[in-house]
């Protein structure tokens, strides 16, 4: 009976979007591509810790692939994909799209959403750009990621930010009309407003530096006014133990920040919330979308 009552209190529940950028830990820290080869490769162990905790609490979630790993980690990609995860693209080499032209982005896209494909024997339709570097210097990618097949994304953050944001962007999901009569739909991850200023409040560093006490009342707010989630995370982050390198201050503290409060947090945050992939989130809540012209 109790049982029965507590999943009816789920079906209840916002459903919120579960996001993975899958990646290693030293790809995601401003480290050339060229220089990868010499860490220790981490991501499988902490990987497959992840997809245990979330098979635990029936979650189905989105791994954003980061296209220069696919090689290496086929056998955990269909793990992911026959364990019913969505699997989406991070790009190729974890470059700041604002940095790139529009012809070397599109190539690298394709390679890296390709490959993939080939591996999950599905299509990829979902697209999270490294640092969330969509910004308006690079808002020309919605064009090409339209162009190859993306219908969803999650690389605006309606932050300001040394690194990435369009502080006026919508917090909410939304559609963006873009030329031939196609949308692409936008959900940032989840922010919160607070003191003025809009303040990201739902995955990465911010979940480990945030007492849990404060993640879980900003989206228990968000979910009270009809607005899903999107939270994310990295493997690494379930990785204490992996190795310390001199980075810059600003990096490192947010790196190495409380990472052996990741798994008891991301237990009570999966016993708390009801989590599904970015797709599902977004075609459950497309009938009430807005649609916006090109930021
Ligand atoms: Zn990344």
């Amino acid at each position: 009976m109790a049982t029965r009552r507590r999943s009816v209190l789920a079906l209840q529940k916002k459903l919120n979007a579960f996001t993975v950028d899958l990646e290693e830990w030293y790809q995601g820290i401003e480290i050339p591509v060229g220089e990868w080869a010499r860490f220790e490769s981490r991501i499988h162990a902490s990987t497959e810790e992840l997809l245990d905790l979330l098979a635990e609490y029936s979650v189905r979630a989105t791994f954003f692939v980061l296209g220069h790993n696919v090689p290496r980690i086929k056998s955990l990609l269909r793990a992911i994909a026959a364990a019913g995860h969505e699997v989406g693209t991070h790009g190729l080499c974890h470059t700041f799209i604002y940095r790139q032209d529009r012809a070397t982005f599109r190539e690298e896209l394709l390679r890296a959403k390709g490959e993939t494909e080939d591996v999950v024997q599905r299509p990829v339709v979902s697209h999270r750009a490294p640092y969330f570097s969509i910004t308006r210097e690079s808002i020309w990618a919605l064009e090409i990621l339209v162009e190859l097949g993306i219908r969803y994304d999650s690389s605006i953050f309606p932050v300001q930010n040394y690194r990435y944001g369009i502080p006026e962007s919508p917090r909410d999901l939304y559609l963006i009309d873009l030329p031939g009569q196609v949308s692409l739909c936008e959900f940032p991850v989840s922010t919160v407003k607070a003191f003025g200023r809009v303040w990201p409040c739902s995955g990465g560093a911010y979940f480990r530096i945030y007492p849990y006490s404060f993640t879980k009342r900003n989206i228990e707010a968000l979910n009270r006014a009809g607005i899903p989630v999107n939270f994310y995370i990295h493997p690494w982050e379930l990785d204490p133990e992996h190795p310390r390198i001199p980075l810059p201050r600003r990096i490192s503290l947010t790196h190495y920040y409380g990472l052996g409060s990741t798994v008891p947090r991301l237990n009570r945050l999966l016993g708390d919330f009801r989590f599904g992939t970015l797709k599902e989130v977004i075609e459950h809540e497309r009938p009430r979308l807005r649609h916006q012209a090109v930021l």
